[in-house]
């Protein structure tokens, strides 16, 4: 897994009810207490924010986590009423972070990007979607089984393809994005060290 800078502070810390260390900023799998739940699907789960979600780690995490709101949260009446709503939110964050498409159009906005109708870029879009949507039609005038099988199939292939080409761009931002940090980081140290430098001798100078 690709990690990401703590740009994006997903480390939850310990429960302010008892004390113990939490993966989930949404509830304390030792005391059940729940508390805001974030939007952030990602942090819901207490995994980094990244393209490359691991499946096992996403299942693994769920079953921890419902186990915490039903085993934990439940049974407590002070936060009973809230389990519901928690255990909604539990399930909407492992499909965003599941589905692909759901998983780039989150990353998208989380980066700053809009969504958009249509890709802007691709100037052959349009007459590649005319082209299909027309052996589409014809396929179902005829109801031709074998050629309606092709069509989806076609439409799966252009499906996969974008995920791909989406994936990679995260993937490439991602690698970037730390690599820049690193030699931010790098760059920071260095002026700080120089700036000692110079004030340390401008003092002895002015003496
Ligand atoms: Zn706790």
């Amino acid at each position: 897994m690709t990690e990401v800078p703590d740009a994006t502070p997903t480390a939850p810390g310990v429960c302010a009810g008892c004390g113990s260390p939490r993966v989930s900023l949404a509830v304390c799998e030792k005391c059940g207490e729940i508390f805001d739940l974030p939007q952030d699907p990602f942090a819901l789960f207490g995994l980094a924010r990244s393209w490359s979600v691991d499946t096992a780690a996403l299942e693994e995490r769920y079953s921890l986590l419902s186990r915490a709101f039903r085993e934990k949260s439940a049974p407590r009446q002070d936060v009973l009423d809230r389990v519901t709503d928690a255990i909604a939110a539990l399930d909407a964050a492992r499909r965003k972070l599941s589905d692909p498409v759901e998983r780039a159009q989150y990353l998208l906005v989380s980066y700053g990007g809009a969504e958009r109708e249509k890709p802007l870029r691709k100037r052959e879009f349009q007459s590649e979607v005319m082209e299909f949507d027309q052996a589409a039609s014809k396929a179902r005038q005829e109801s031709d089984p074998a050629r309606l099988k092709s069509v989806v199939l076609e439409a799966e292939e252009k499906l996969a393809s974008a995920i791909i080409a989406a994936g990679q761009s995260f993937t490439r931002l991602e690698r970037s994005l730390v690599d820049e940090v690193n030699s931010a980081a790098d760059a920071v140290a260095e002026a700080r060290f120089w700036r000692r430098k110079v004030d340390e001798l401008r003092a002895v100078l002015g003496r």
